[in-house]
Parts: structure tokens; C-alpha cells; sequence
């Protein structure tokens, strides 16, 4: 049995952690406003014990499991049930549900993990000769819908995890530059660049359960953005096998003239044109300071201004970052109890006594990295802009606090849906002018959407990710569903995702299409720009063994 490790195959992240409100006094009560569970009354519904479940049965015959097996060895190839569940869906609320129902109407039939290249190859090659479908996996942790199986689908299914391809396997020091197996989960990749002195600075939230190769195949943000870039401008070059083709090979260039960008092309694509097996990164020294420093803004549109202005001045922080008041009251609500002074009720003192309304105070993040000198610079900078706003400073602790929780926030969403409700998340990038009209904009429809379907909803919304001309707008919903869960997350969700097209923003900034967006492909990228991509993929792939059905809806 191979030694890749998976998360847990009804939820997030490892087995035993989970979230707990216990010590966090406002939380109880912050969900009761908000959705309107009493916490200290609803027992938690345990997800169902795995024997329970209907899994489809493998149709992967002995003799494809032989010939698997021929290519990669017995210890890494398999039809457990349970592997095969892991394999077949993400972990958007969707996946979660159909699970906790038992309802999987297609899993994969197969996983196999090949240990180098020339074994990814090699199982392609098998799967293109027979007509076999193949569904490379990551961490598994998309909430796109990019795993999943075509439901209808015949053909035999293969699942191809890269696991065993996660060793940082170059670092050129003179260029900046690494190249990391496309396995490799972040963890695994800044303990091996930490250790000769470097960061990727890629970390997005799912940091802890997330593929180079997947992040270059949905083209995956991190919170440090602003400074490292997204992936699509930290990868630089990557190794992607084809079914009986030569290795695709970008080298990792600094830029390059060289006709439409096949860089671009793989970059997004969603397993849909083969296998990417490496890439290379650029990658920097590690910073000799890093701070989080938060501050309050007493309007949203004050705190979007302050973000604007920072990002045109002279100013590069590597996160920036803004919370409405919702989302604000969210993270002061996730605080745990204090002993001795209590800083919070002492500053809403403060607060209150200057005039702000305590109910609408925006939370900022605001990230510097570099030398000391570089760094007090910068913090000089925005000080300056977050008063000329109304804002404040509010120190170290806050942003430090942050910084730890941030990859713990996941496991929220199995705890609320042990209780009977369902959260999930979507995002948008529009440009700097429409960010306001969006925000409210998407409150309303999923405003609506609630009240279409008759329940007590919430929606929270933060700003990260800044860029010249606009920025990404990331918002969090949350209701008790009543019957049908999946029909009514469909109502919120679809609510939300034409908004952001209505609104002049993108379908998705980085959790890539699946088939979850899919439907909305063409108001984004026209009709001409979906026809391209069809052509692309026809022709790459004509037998539509790779991953069918993701990013271009009915396949
Ligand atoms: C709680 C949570 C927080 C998240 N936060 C963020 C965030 O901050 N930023 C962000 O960008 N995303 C975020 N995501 C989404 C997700 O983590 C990203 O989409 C991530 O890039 C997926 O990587 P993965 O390795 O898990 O890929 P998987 O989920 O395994 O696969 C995703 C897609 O990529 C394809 N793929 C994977 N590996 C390869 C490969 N080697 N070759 C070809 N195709 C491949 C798969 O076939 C599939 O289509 C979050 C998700 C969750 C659940």
C-alpha cells in the first residue's frame, strides 16, 4: 500500500482535527445571529461510519489492475473503496453533501500512483490504447468540481495521483529558480526551499493539502500575491505528458515572444490536455523580516479606497486585505477567551468614545516582508494612507493571530455542516471602479436567493489579492437548509456567480471552473474565446479520455 496520505474522505484535512467554539466565547453567539443554530442545543450529526456508504462498483478488471501494476508496482495501484471515493470528488460543499448522502453516482474505478515520469507516460499511454478515461489528482482539494467523473461515463476511469512525485528536485540559485515534482503539497515544498534559505511565497489557503501541479492546473492565488504573484506568474516552466506524444517541455524562461503562450494554454487547464509532472518556479530568499500588521477602517468604501491607494503608491505589501463588517464580527467571534486585560473590549471602548459605530468596523490585514529598513518604509507609506481613510493601526497581535488561523479555517465548514448547515465560498476579480457596486450587488442576489428559498442565510465578503487595475472580492455564505440541500445551495450559488458576471467581474479569480462554473464559461470569456478552447482541447485530446467535462460545459 503506498504511503501517500489523503485527507479525510468526508471533510477537510487530517483525521482527528476539527474545529472546536468551546474556548472561543463570542462564537456561539455569533452563529445563532448569523444562521440562527443554537450551538450549546444541536448535537453535532457525525458524518456516516464509511461501510455504510454506497460506493459504485470498480469496473477496473483484473487485467487492468495487472497492467497497472506492471507500470507502477503493486504497492501503488488499487480499487479500495475508499481510496476510490477520496480519488472522485473535491471538497467544494457539493462533494461534501453527496458524500454525507451517500449519493456517488460515478467514483473512478482505479488509483494509481506512478513514481516517476516515464511511469506517468506509460499509464497515459495504456489509457489512450484502451479507450481509458484519466483524471489526474493532486491534493484534492479543489471545490470547482475538477475531479469529479462525467456521471454517465462508460469507459473505464483512472485516477492518476502524482503522490509520490513531491521532491524539490533543483534549486538554480543564481536565477531564482526551483523545480518541484508536481505532487508536491506546500508543506512538502517550503520545508525543502526553507531549508537552502528560499520561499516559493505561494500560500493559498488549502496551503496544507495542495499541489504545485494542481495549483498550476487551476490556476491557483496565494495570500502573498501582491509581492510573489499569482501561479500563473511564479511558474515559469513545466513538464506535461500526453498520451503517445513527446513531454511537453516549457522552459523556465524569464519571458519569451514565441507566438501564443503554450505556458498560458496548460496553466488553468484542468487535467484537460495531459499530465503536468513538474514545474519550475521562481523562488526568493527568505525575507529576514515578515509582519502582518491589522488595522480598522470605519466603512467598507474607506477601506477599499485605502487598498486602491496602496497599491498605486510606492508601498508593495505582500498581502493586503479587508474585511466588511460582517466578516470583521466573523473573526472577532473565532477569538478565543482572554485572561487578565481583554485588548478588544478596551479598543471598542476607545472606538466607541471617537465616534465609530461598532457595528460597522472593517478589518484589514496588511502584510510586509523584506529588511528592516525596506519593511518600516513601507509601513510608514500605508500608515499615512489608512489615516487619510479614517483607519488605524491596531498592531501586530492581531495580524500574528491571522497569520496562525489561517489554515485552520477549513475545518469551519464540517462543523457547521455536522449541524445542518451549508457553507461554501465564491470569489471574483473585477476592476477597482465596480468593487463597490459588486459587493452590494452580491448581497442582494444572495439576499434574494434566501428569501427565495425561505431560509435565514449569511453572506461575508473580504478584499485580497490587489492588482493595478482591480482586485479579487472572496465572499463566504452560510444557511440552514431545510430539505433538498444541494438544490437550495445551487439557488445561492447561481444567484451569486451571475452577479459577479452581471457586475463585470470573472465567473472565478483561482478556484478555476470544474464543472461547478462551467455554465457561465461563454458571459466571460465570449462565445469566440469558448470556441477557441474547444478547439484546443478537441484537438489536443480527440479520443476526450482526459478529464472530460471540465471548464467547457457538456462535453
Ligand atoms: C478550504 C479551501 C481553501 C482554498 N483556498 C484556496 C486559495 O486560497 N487559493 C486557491 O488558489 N485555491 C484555493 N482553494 C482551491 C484549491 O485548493 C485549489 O484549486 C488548488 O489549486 C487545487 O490543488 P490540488 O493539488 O488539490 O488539485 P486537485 O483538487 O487534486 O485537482 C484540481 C484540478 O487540477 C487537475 N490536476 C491536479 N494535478 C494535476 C497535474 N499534475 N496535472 C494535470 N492536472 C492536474 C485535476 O485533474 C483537477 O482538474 C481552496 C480550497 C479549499 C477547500
Amino acid at each position: 500500500m503506498t504511503d501517500v496520505k489523503h485527507m479525510k474522505w468526508w471533510g477537510w484535512g487530517k483525521e482527528g482535527v476539527g474545529f472546536h467554539f468551546e474556548d472561543k466565547p463570542g462564537f456561539a453567539p455569533f452563529v445563532d445571529y448569523a444562521i440562527g443554530i443554537d450551538l450549546w442545543k444541536t448535537p453535532a450529526q457525525e458524518p456516516i461510519a464509511f461501510d455504510t456508504l454506497t460506493t459504485p462498483k470498480s469496473k477496473a478488471t483484473k487485467v487492468i489492475v495487472a497492467a497497472l501494476v506492471a507500470i507502477s508496482g503493486a504497492a501503488n495501484v488499487s480499487t479500495d473503496d475508499e481510496l476510490r471515493v477520496v480519488h472522485t470528488y473535491g471538497k467544494s460543499i457539493r462533494d461534501l453533501l453527496r458524500i454525507r448522502a451517500s449519493a456517488i453516482k460515478r467514483a473512478v474505478d482505479v488509483v494509481v500512483y506512478p513514481a516517476d515520469e516515464a511511469q506517468v507516460q506509460a499509464v497515459v499511454d495504456y489509457a489512450s490504447e484502451n479507450g481509458y478515461v484519466v483524471i489526474p489528482f493532486g491534493g484534492g482539494s479543489n471545490i470547482a468540481g475538477s475531479l469529479e467523473p462525467i456521471a454517465s461515463e462508460k469507459r473505464i476511469i483512472i485516477s492518476l495521483d502524482l503522490g509520490l512525485l513531491a521532491k524539490v528536485t533543483a534549486i538554480d540559485e543564481g536565477s531564482g529558480l526551483a523545480t518541484i515534482q508536481a505532487g508536491a503539497q506546500g508543506p512538502d515544498i517550503e520545508e525543502q526551499l526553507n531549508a537552502r534559505g528560499w520561499t516559493m511565497g505561494h500560500f493559498p489557503d488549502s496551503f496544507t493539502h495542495s499541489t504545485v501541479g494542481g495549483w498550476v492546473a487551476t490556476r491557483s492565488s496565494g495570500m502573498q500575491s501582491d509581492v510573489y504573484g499569482d501561479i500563473a506568474d511564479i511558474a515559469r516552466g513545466m513538464r506535461m505528458v500526453r498520451p503517445n506524444e513527446a513531454t511537453t517541455v516549457i522552459r523556465p524562461l524569464p519571458s519569451s515572444s514565441t507566438g501564443p503562450s503554450v505556458r498560458e494554454m496548460i496553466l488553468g487547464s484542468e487535467g484537460r490536455l495531459g499530465v503536468i509532472t513538474e514545474v519550475t518556479v521562481n523562488v526568493h530568499r527568505t525575507p529576514a523580516v515578515r509582519e502582518i500588521i491589522g488595522y480598522l477602517f470605519p466603512s467598507w468604501e474607506a477601506g477599499i479606497a485605502a487598498m486602491h491607494e496602496i497599491s498605486e503608491s510606492d508601498a508593495k505589501p505582500t498581502v493586503t486585505r479587508v474585511s466588511d463588517a460582517r466578516e470583521a464580527g466573523f473573526s472577532f467571534a473565532t477569538s478565543k477567551a482572554v485572561t487578565g486585560i481583554d485588548a478588544q473590549k478596551i479598543l471598542q471602548r476607545y472606538l466607541k468614545a471617537r465616534g465609530w459605530d461598532l457595528e460597522n468596523i472593517n478589518l484589514s490585514f496588511i502584510g510586509y516582508e523584506g529588511s528592516k529598513s525596506h519593511v518600516a518604509y513601507e509601513k510608514a507609506i500605508v500608515k499615512s494612507i489608512v489615516k487619510k481613510h479614517g483607519g488605524m493601526a491596531v498592531g501586530k497581535g492581531p495580524g500574528a493571530l491571522y497569520d496562525q488561523k489561517k489554515f485552520d479555517t477549513p475545518y469551519l465548514r464540517d462543523f457547521l455542516l455536522d449541524r445542518g448547515a451549508a457553507a461554501d465560498v465564491s470569489e471574483t476579480a473585477a476592476p477597482w471602479s465596480k468593487l463597490n457596486q459588486m459587493h452590494d450587488a452580491v448581497y442582494a442576489a444572495a439576499n434574494k436567493a434566501y428569501d427565495e428559498i425561505g431560509v435565514k442565510g449569511w453572506i461575508m465578503s473580504h478584499l485580497s489579492h490587489s492588482y493595478h487595475s482591480g482586485a479579487c472580492l472572496y465572499f463566504t455564505f452560510a444557511f440552514v437548509y431545510k430539505t433538498d440541500a444541494i438544490a437550495e445551495y445551487d439557488v445561492v450559488k447561481q444567484a451569486i456567480q451571475q452577479a459577479f458576471i452581471d457586475n463585470g467581474g470573472t465567473l472565478s479569480h483561482h478556484h478555476g471552473v470544474g464543472v461547478e462554473m462551467s455554465a457561465w464559461m461563454e458571459q466571460d470569456i465570449s462565445s469566440g474565446g469558448v470556441s477557441l478552447i474547444k478547439g484546443l482541447f478537441d484537438t489536443a485530446d480527440p479520443q476526450h479520455i482526459l478529464n472530460p467535462g471540465k471548464v467547457l460545459a457538456g462535453e
